[in-house]
Order: structure tokens, then sequence, then C-alpha cells
């Protein structure tokens, strides 16, 4: 069973904060300018050079939020990171605790490597990117755009990415979105 059909409350949930930020930004159709809606959370959003195997941090200090991402990698993936800490942000960050840190490695850095990750790290990971998802590519955002006659033209491959180049995501997580919404099947 996939992660979506085992957490179907959490998604449901999950819409329903993302439909708010949306609205509460005024932002109707795409690309989600995920710096402003990270900035209108609360969030300082800074790029670092962290070198390659860190794609971005979320540090909590005193209820003061910083959002980093790295600036070496492509503009697609700082959006992405962006969204992901903002995930962290919406969806982990404890209210009681005073200060907090998650740290992003790179995905391939990441399984390379010997680190240990919990149960509840993989399910905070994985909610992070459901929600980087749900915002950057929200389900009505992309049904409204593919009403655009110009996608009637156009082999599926290439519709693919033309939504990734509208949504400023990248090929592989519109790919992903898109099946996971039902609306392409791989
Ligand atoms: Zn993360």
């Amino acid at each position: 069973m996939s992660f979506y059909k085992a957490n179907i409350g959490y998604y449901n949930k999950l819409s329903e904060t993302v439909n708010e930020l949306l609205a509460n930004a005024g932002v109707m159709k795409a690309p989600v300018p995920i710096k402003q809606i990270a900035a209108m959370c609360g969030a300082n959003v800074v790029g670092y050079d962290f070198g390659g195997e860190i794609s971005g941090v979320l540090v909590v200090e005193e209820n003061k939020y910083t959002i980093g991402f790295n600036t070496e990698n492509s503009r697609v993936r700082q959006r992405f990171t962006i969204a992901h800490e903002l995930g962290h942000l919406k969806q982990h960050v404890n209210l009681n605790n005073k200060n907090e840190f998650f740290v992003d490695r790179d995905f391939i850095v990441k399984f390379r490597s010997d680190i240990k990750y919990s149960p509840k790290e993989i399910a905070q990971e994985r909610q992070a990117n459901a929600f980087a998802a749900a915002i950057l590519m929200p389900k009505e955002f992309i049904l409204h755009e593919m009403k655009d006659p110009k996608y009637k033209e156009l082999h599926e491959t290439n519709i693919i990415e033309e939504l990734a180049k509208v949504f400023e995501v990248s090929v592989p997580a519109m790919t992903y979105r898109l099946s996971d919404l039902n609306i392409y099947r791989y």
C-alpha cells in the first residue's frame, strides 16, 4: 500500500493546511511564491553555501525561525528545499521547545551514508516532502493549468515538462506528483 493510501487522514489535513496558507497569501495560480509564504509563516529565508552534502536546514531559536537553502543547488531544487523546511516548520516544530534544528542532507548522500534514521525521522521526512509537493503543486492549480488549450497539442512527456516549467519544480517532482494525484499513472 502506498504511503498516500495508508495516510488518507493525514493528507486531508495537509490539503487543508496548504489551502489555508495559499488563500492567506492570495496565491491562486502557479508558480507558488514559496519564499513569500515562508516569510508569511515567520521564517527568515537565507541562502548559504553549504557545500555539496546539505540541501537545507530549519533552525528554531526562541520562536525565531530560519530556513537555510543551498545556493549551489538549482533554482527548482532550492524551491523544493524551502518548501520541505516549511513542511518541518508547520508539521514538526514543537512550540514548547525553544530550540530545534532540522538538517537535510542530499538525498543520495543520505542513503549512501551510515546515518541511521529512526522511524519517527523517516516519517517526518516523508511528511516534509508531502508538504512540499502539496504546496508547490496544488491539485486545483494543476487541474486549472491543464485546461489551457496548449496542453491538447502536447505529448504526455511534454505535458509533464511544460507543467514542471510553469510550476517551477523539477520534472521528477512533477511526475511523482501527477502519479500521486492519479492524473498520470506510472
Ligand atoms: Zn527534512
